[in-house]
């Protein structure tokens, strides 16, 4: 036990449910946010690697980290499954996918602005109450 395991419990009974029948955004719209990937997860996404010659019309960035990408696309991503609202690939989705819009800090746990949980919810109101065990507060912050 301890805040890690409640909060990976959290997201699967509550959060990820939220993100799929509660959300009208959705961060795998890039018309919200961006998303940050490494090259594998580049590949992943697109079905293989891509020529640089092709970043600009794909909507891809070379980010200042190393060997890191933004896709900036202002579309859906191309593993997201619009009828089913699903990730194609949500077994092996991107490192930043998996964190979005979460992160935890030692006295707080930040939830990223662009995301629309809100404090109404009874998935929030479950986050409060981890987080509060744990000495946490809730901040939004972008
Ligand atoms: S924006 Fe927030 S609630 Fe919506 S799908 Fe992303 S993480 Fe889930
Ligand atoms: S890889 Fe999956 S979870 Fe990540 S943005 Fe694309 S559809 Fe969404």
């Amino acid at each position: 036990m301890g805040f890690e395991t409640d909060f990976e419990k959290w997201k699967a009974e509550y959060f990820g449910g939220y993100c799929m029948t509660k959300c009208d955004t959705t961060c795998c719209d890039m018309q919200n946010v961006s998303l940050y990937v490494n090259g594998n997860e580049l590949a992943e996404i697109y079905g293989g690697k891509i020529n640089p010659e092709n970043f600009k019309e794909t909507g891809i960035k070379s980010a200042k980290a190393m060997g890191m990408y933004s896709i900036e696309s202002k579309c859906f991503c191309r593993k997201f499954d619009e009828s089913t609202r699903k990730c194609l690939i949500y077994d092996r989705r991107p490192v930043s996918c998996r964190e979005y819009p979460l992160l935890v800090e030692k006295d707080a746990v930040v939830i990223k602005s662009g995301c629309p949980l809100t404090k109404g919810d009874p998935a929030y109101k479950k986050l409060v109450e981890i987080a509060s065990l744990y000495g946490k507060v809730i901040v939004k912050r972008a």
